[in-house]
């Protein structure tokens, strides 16, 4: 798929850790890309592990980017019209998002505690099945959700993917992908916590920052089919990825 929009791209680095070589590489690809094309470079940051993520990462990122020339048109520091640009900062934006899957039964919440999921995984697994989220919560009532909640138990929500059918998605670099939906979990879009998953900021950030290609390490590829039921139950229509390969560093003892 190709787009005539003017070109949008975007470096969304999680501050769990320092900027290493694959991120600083991914960075000047979209940098060069907006660049050459008249286009806007946004820079996002993916802050969504409460736990992992640290101001002074964030700090270093940005130093290391300004560092290698690679300045940003939208984004941390400059702001623009789609911020803010921290992901932790961009609740509302996620909780419309996550309305508009509810209504339209893409979503559900699901209250299952690590000890039933692991029962039930065991079960699964002596009777020599792979075990998948078995949609136990998708069946709750209206009642018995409402009852829940009210009981203040702790839940997740999960995007109901059909069991039936494919989904493709495609890649400028490595084509046509087409997995089996029954080989999909219901994934995880809430977290416990009230935090959207990584999966789901991402698609939401993309769609709502008007990102018109996805320039990224091929570590995300095998994701990529689960993006592409996202955009599906929004009825957005998705980016152009482009997955970078893993660069591979090759160390001799005796060189
Ligand atoms: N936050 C992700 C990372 O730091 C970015 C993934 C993406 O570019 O979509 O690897
Ligand atoms: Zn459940």
């Amino acid at each position: 798929m190709t787009t005539t929009k003017p070109v949008r791209v975007r470096f969304a680095p999680s501050p769990t850790g320092k900027l290493h070589i694959g991120g600083a590489r991914t960075a000047i690809y979209n940098w060069a890309f907006a660049r050459a094309t008249g286009g806007t470079f946004v820079l996002r940051i993916e802050d969504t592990d409460p736990e992992r993520s640290t101001e002074e990462n964030t700090q270093i990122i940005l130093r290391a980017l300004r560092w290698m020339g690679l300045d940003w048109d939208e984004g941390p520091e400059v702001g623009g019209p789609c911020g803010p640009y921290f992901q932790t900062q961009r609740t509302a934006t996620y909780e419309a998002a996550l309305q508009k899957l509810i209504d339209a039964g893409a979503a559900y919440p699901c209250f299952c505690t690590k000890e039933e999921l692991a029962e039930r995984r065991a079960a699964a697994e002596a009777e020599g099945k792979t075990w998948k989220y078995d949609k136990h919560c998708l069946h709750l009532s209206k009642e018995e959700i409402e009852a829940n909640l009210a009981a203040g138990k702790p839940f997740v929500i999960r995007q109901n993917i059909p069991n039936e059918g494919t989904t493709t998605f495609h890649d400028e670099l490595y084509g046509d992908i087409t997995v089996e939906n029954a080989e999909m979990h219901d994934m995880i879009l809430i977290k416990s916590d009230g935090y959207p998953t990584y999966n789901f900021a991402n698609v939401v950030d993309d769609h709502t920052m008007n990102i018109t290609h996805v320039v990224r390490g091929n570590e995300y590829l095998s994701s990529a089919p689960k993006y592409q039921r996202l955009y599906d139950a929004f009825g957005w229509e998705s980016p152009v990825y482009i997955h970078l390969p893993l660069i591979c560093l090759l160390y001799t003892s005796d060189a």
